[in-house]
């Protein structure tokens, strides 16, 4: 298929060379254009400008934001004023809120544009392998269209509604579970390693050598222990997805008591100077409210 990527980060890099290698023709577009440089050589057609990535079968975007995604595409010149009635699909693949990607299904119905709402999950790893999982969400017959840019990343697409918005509500969810499974390895670890008796190792290896073993715990559980907070999922986007889950709570009268929480310990670890690591390093929060641990 003939792809238009807009949004070079961590995951729009991966994933841009995973539809490169199943054979698609992509045309990559980034505020930054500097970072585009790399895939020239993998086969991307690099564009000078956003319209310029608008005129194939779809146009991805991957940013990190509502506000990068509302800059992008209701600029002047951008994807609202680019793309043609009925051709092009928009596939929205960032972490953005319910009610952006609401917004943003309204403005394309009004110029039938057809537009779907697909954020994934996994990590860049799994992007540059083409093993994410994809939420999807909009009219079924965009959604079979675009199948092959969803099997070319993702080993598995989730198709949930006819309402975009709701992939969105379903993706933070899911982040808000991951979360807590970091906020409990920091609470855990620092009962069991308080007393001094207890080597952190020792205790994860129990954790993941156990039930708890399972691909949810093991990357922060070795994380943790190996103290490595590289960030492939910054803390910063993890406290955008955390405030969003809160005000899509808020709009549908739920509350979220742990997810506040999480909010605020993401917000005390960029207080304490761990804006720049991986939200790995949430886990740090409880153990230095116990007293045993530094900023990493
Ligand atoms: P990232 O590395 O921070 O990349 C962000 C991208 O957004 C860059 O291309 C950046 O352009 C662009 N951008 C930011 N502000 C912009 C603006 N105002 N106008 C235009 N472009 C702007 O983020 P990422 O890790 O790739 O994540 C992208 C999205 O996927 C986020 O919504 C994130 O929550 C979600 N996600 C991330 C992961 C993960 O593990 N990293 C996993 C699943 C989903 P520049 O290069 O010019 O800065």
């Amino acid at each position: 298929m003939d792809v238009g990527f807009i949004g070079l980060g961590h995951m729009g890099q991966a994933m841009v060379r995973s539809l490169l290698r199943a054979g698609h023709f992509v045309t990559v577009w980034n505020r930054t254009r500097e970072k585009a440089e790399p895939l020239r050589e993998a086969g991307a057609l690099i564009a000078d400008k956003i319209g310029d990535v608008c005129r194939g079968d779809a146009v991805i975007t991957m940013l990190a934001d509502d506000q990068a995604v509302e800059n992008v595409v209701c600029r002047p010149h951008g994807i609202l004023d680019s793309l043609e009635p009925n051709k092009g699909i928009h596939i929205s693949m960032s972490t953005i809120s319910p009610l952006l990607v609401r917004n943003l299904t309204e403005r394309h119905a009004e110029r039938n544009y057809p537009f779907v709402s697909a954020p994934v999950l996994g990590r860049p790893d799994a992007a540059e392998q083409g093993k994410l999982f994809v939420v999807a969400a909009g009219d079924r017959d965009s959604i079979d269209f675009v199948q092959p840019i969803f099997d070319a990343i993702g080993q598995r697409t989730f198709v949930i509604s006819e309402t975009p918005e709701t992939a969105n509500l379903v993706k933070l969810s899911v982040n808000a579970m991951i979360a807590t499974a970091i906020e409990a390895i920091g609470e855990t670890l620092a009962l069991v390693t308080k007393s001094g008796d207890v080597d952190p190792k020792a205790y994860i290896d129990v954790l993941l050598s156990t039930a708890l073993g399972t691909p949810l715990y093991r990357p922060y559980g070795e994380n943790v222990v190996n103290r490595s907070f590289k960030p492939e999922f910054p803390i910063p986007l993890a406290l955008k997805d955390m405030r969003l889950t809160l005000d899509a709570g808020m709009e549908r009268d739920v509350p979220l008591p742990i997810v506040s929480l999480i909010r605020d310990h993401l917000l005390e670890a960029i207080a304490a100077g761990d804006g720049g690591c991986d939200w790995s390093a949430l886990a740090l929060v409880p153990q230095r409210e116990a007293g045993i641990e530094q900023p990493a």
